[in-house]
């Protein structure tokens, strides 16, 4: 950039720098004031919940596909950025309404060994509670469900034909298709098959905790356990006799466990093709005092029984990509409201 000389030597003779250099730390210090004005402006009063699977340098090829994994050091680095940008809060803050601004909380679902194995020692180097919402089905042994539907999908042409030949014509066809996978369709199609996929789901999902695992970590402060439901079905295809069965049964288990909290996370979280309104309302009137989705955004609602969480994956090992994952569903929402606005 070209300088008229007076204005170089003023600078250099003001700030004692050439005037090059003086422009780059004044945009690069306004840009980083402005940035910590519109973060404290936007996320004053709220809370952000983060949502983990699998933290792993050797991740499964599930956990690969389908991005469930984050490498030890990315979730390092995410943990301490989370700690110096947020207020992390336990969940027993949570339940006792002790929610500062600009709060988050960090959450795991499914029961990954490398809960306990590789993410729980980083958590505790840097003093950051958290809760892990578990299905005790499969961490009794019970082959892992979404694993299950997932590996048949993805590996079984003949089980896609037969899925696809099952949904009802009126269905539109936009959810992907291990959704359609309710229990009978797939015990049926295993019947048939005679064949026993336990030892291939295992391979393609990975390590998952044992009981010895959650014993091991019941007493630690920092570590609390929450419902997932038993055996991670899809809820949108379980009546509610079935979805109230599956969660009280895995609540009956995980109560043997001093750390667990009745609160809830939706299977697959994604409201409308994984669970609805009622079911919410159910699970809320059987205990839970907390129900979290997993569509993205941050609560701006700190006190609702509802809240939604964002996940962070490998991709998110910059402040600039973990801001644009934080932000990115709130803000779509916001523009879609103010263009419905305009609209109407
Ligand atoms: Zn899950």
């Amino acid at each position: 950039m070209f300088f008229p000389v007076k204005i170089k030597a003023y600078v250099k003779e003001r700030f004692g720098l050439p005037a090059r250099k003086f422009l780059k730390l004044f945009l690069s210090n306004s840009v980083g004031l402005l940035f910590r004005i519109v973060n404290n402006l936007f996320l004053a009063k709220t809370l952000t919940v983060f949502v983990y699977h699998d933290v792993s340098d050797n991740p499964s090829e599930c956990s690969r596909t389908y991005n469930l994994n984050v490498p030890l050091e990315v979730f390092n680095y995410q943990i301490n950025f989370i700690r110096k940008n947020f207020n992390v809060i336990s969940p027993a803050d949570l339940l006792e309404s002790r929610i500062p601004s600009k709060a988050a909380l960090i959450t795991f679902d499914d029961g990954f060994q490398s809960y306990f194995k590789n993410a729980l020692p980083i958590l505790e180097k840097h003093n950051v509670p958290s809760i892990i919402f578990l299905n005790m089905g499969h961490i009794r042994g019970t082959v892992f469900w979404p694993g299950l539907i997932i590996y048949l999908c993805e590996k079984r042409k003949d089980f896609r034909e037969y899925v696809k030949n099952a949904i009802p014509v009126k269905d539109n066809k936009m959810k992907p298709l291990f959704l359609y996978c309710s229990r009978n369709l797939v015990d049926s199609y295993i019947e048939r098959t005679g064949e026993s996929f336990e030892g291939n789901v295992a391979e393609f999902v990975g390590e998952i905790a044992t009981e010895e695992d959650l014993i091991g970590a019941a007493e630690n402060p920092m570590v609390f356990y929450g419902n997932h439901l038993l055996n991670h079905d899809i809820p949108a295809l379980m009546s509610d006799e079935e979805l109230l069965k599956s969660y009280l049964q895995n609540a009956d288990f995980l109560k043997r466990y001093l750390n667990y909290r009745d609160m809830f996370s939706f299977p697959f979280g994604q409201p409308g093709t994984c669970y609805n309104e009622p079911q919410v309302r159910l699970i809320l009137e059987s205990g839970a005092k907390k129900v979290f989705s997993s569509t993205g955004r941050i609560n701006r609602n700190i006190s609702s029984l509802c809240l939604d969480r964002i996940a962070l994956t490998s991709f998110n090992e910059s402040p600039a990509k973990i801001w644009f994952q934080v932000f990115r569903k709130s803000f779509r929402k916001r523009l879609g409201i103010l263009s419905k606005e305009f609209n109407g």
